[in-house]
């Protein structure tokens, strides 16, 4: 498909599948080089990195591979300062391990930035962020991506588990919002 209408909105197709298959298949041959003797807890991010997560996995051939699913849950704070984010689905001590975060874009970086925090406080060895896409000019705090699958300009797009508004995660392919 050239174009796909979410809503209110039209898409473009952007990057083709083969082209994002061919850097998630970079990543995973430089996650299997570099973490070869570190039996890697590879942590993915839901709703969006479940696609990333699926097809990065399935060519790494490390010893001892575990995934586990995470979710960043938002839930309003019993005092003013809002929003409170709390981490769900981590029923598993990663005292001492490798965790590789999983995750399908780092736009601001803000959402992972507050991810990395509240990990390290459960103590893991090391704490190593895979991104399948990643915006860095539209960083606003440190984050280091270790592994980086395509770099993007400041657009929007779906697509490979990226929606808008809850549509748009299934396409194989990315699309970019049409700028008319
Ligand atoms: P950040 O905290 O880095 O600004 O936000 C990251 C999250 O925002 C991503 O995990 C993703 O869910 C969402 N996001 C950022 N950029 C895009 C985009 O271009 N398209 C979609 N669909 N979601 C995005
Ligand atoms: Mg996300």
């Amino acid at each position: 498909m050239k174009n796909v209408k979410l809503h209110d909105k039209e898409f473009n197709l952007f990057i083709k599948a083969a082209d994002i298959d061919k850097a998630i298949e970079n990543m995973a041959t430089q996650i299997n080089n570099d973490l070869n003797n570190e039996k890697p807890l590879f942590l993915s991010i839901l709703n969006g990195s479940f696609m990333f997560t699926s097809d990065l996995l399935k060519q790494i051939t490390i010893p001892g591979t575990e995934v586990s699913f995470v979710k960043l849950a938002s839930y309003a704070g019993v005092n003013s300062t809002g929003k409170v984010k709390e981490l769900i689905g981590l029923n598993q001590d990663i005292t001492g391990k490798t965790v590789v975060i999983l995750e399908d874009m780092i736009d601001s970086g803000q959402s992972m930035s507050y991810m990395i925090g509240l990990l390290k406080a459960k103590n893991p060895r090391q704490i190593l962020l895979a991104a399948m896409l990643y915006k860095p000019k539209a960083l606003t705090c440190e984050v280091k991506v270790d592994y980086c699958g395509i770099e993007l300009e400041n657009d929007f797009v779906v697509g490979r588990g990226l929606d808008y508004d809850g549509l748009g995660r299934n396409y194989p392919d990315l699309y970019i919002l049409s700028e008319k």
